[in-house]
């Protein structure tokens, strides 16, 4: 297989535009679970280069449980994002959840990023697989590692091997946190493939003050990076408020990062 380590032994280094994930240092990428003005991208913007984040993150087409929650802003949020992070000079993931979404998000993202909920979404895997950008592949929400391989292999086998696994949680019994973040997987992902493998800690455990200590584990367990989110008023957040980080906290949670990653 294209994804197996077997295949390929050495680290596949994923180049976003210069910024560059699994080179052996963390990429740090942080914003809001959706974008929901300029204004507030902006100060996402400030708060996550700020905490040392190359990479801003902002969702503009949500997938969200109920058909009533907010949706998104679609391409004016595109708008936004890409300003922001053009203005703090940094690099822009976003989600896509639509085929036919693929070519205009593509023109505002840096890295395309592939929703647990799409994880085994065949034909969108192949189709983001094509454009050849760089690619954020979440872990599904019950996936298992085997089916997470799976579908970064069917972006592989578009001649795509610019991928990321984003560990975000998985479905278990337990309930007192959203998701059960598995840290195994980054040194499995990193046994069994040689491409890069980020933590997502703010999805996978759905509890703001849990977030920090899962990211320094998250970091201790070897991985490339972390994805979190941030919002300068998490209270009023349109979505995911309960897990995102203020800018006091996601400070000081980056300092304690770096001191791992230094101490790595
Ligand atoms: C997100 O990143 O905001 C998101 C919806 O994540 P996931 O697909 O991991 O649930
Ligand atoms: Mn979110």
């Amino acid at each position: 297989k294209l994804t197996s380590r077997e295949f390929h032994p050495e680290n596949t280094i994923v180049d976003v535009a210069g910024v560059k994930i699994g080179d052996g240092s963390m990429t740090m990428m942080a914003g809001p679970c959706s974008i929901e003005s300029l204004d507030q991208i902006r100060e996402c913007a400030r708060i996550a280069k700020a905490g040392g984040a190359t990479v801003l993150r902002g969702g503009a087409f949500k997938p969200r449980t109920s058909p009533y929650a907010f949706q998104g802003l679609e391409e004016e949020g595109l708008k936004y994002i890409r300003q922001a992070a053009d203005e703090f000079d940094m690099k822009v993931i976003t989600e896509v959840m639509d085929e036919g979404h693929i070519d205009m998000i593509a023109e505002y993202s840096d890295i395309l990023q592939i929703g647990a909920r799409n994880m085994q979404n065949f034909k969108l895997l192949q189709a983001v697989g094509k454009t050849g950008k760089p690619i954020g592949l979440k872990r599904g929400i019950s996936g298992t590692i085997d089916e997470w391989l799976n579908a970064a292999e069917y972006i592989a086998a578009q001649g795509n091997f610019n991928v990321v696994f984003i560990e975000r949680g998985i479905r278990t019994y337990e309930t007192a946190t959203r998701n059960t973040l598995d840290l195994s997987a980054v040194p499995l992902i990193k046994k069994l493939s040689h491409f890069p493998i980020i933590v997502d800690p703010s999805h996978g455990v759905g509890i703001w003050d849990l977030v920090p200590p899962m990211a320094r584990a998250g970091v201790a367990s070897g991985a490339d990076g972390l994805i979190v989110e941030i919002h300068p008023d998490p209270v009023n957040a349109w979505s995911d408020g309960p897990q995102s980080l203020n800018e006091k906290t996601y400070m000081r949670m980056m300092e304690e990062v770096h001191i791992i990653e230094k101490a790595m």
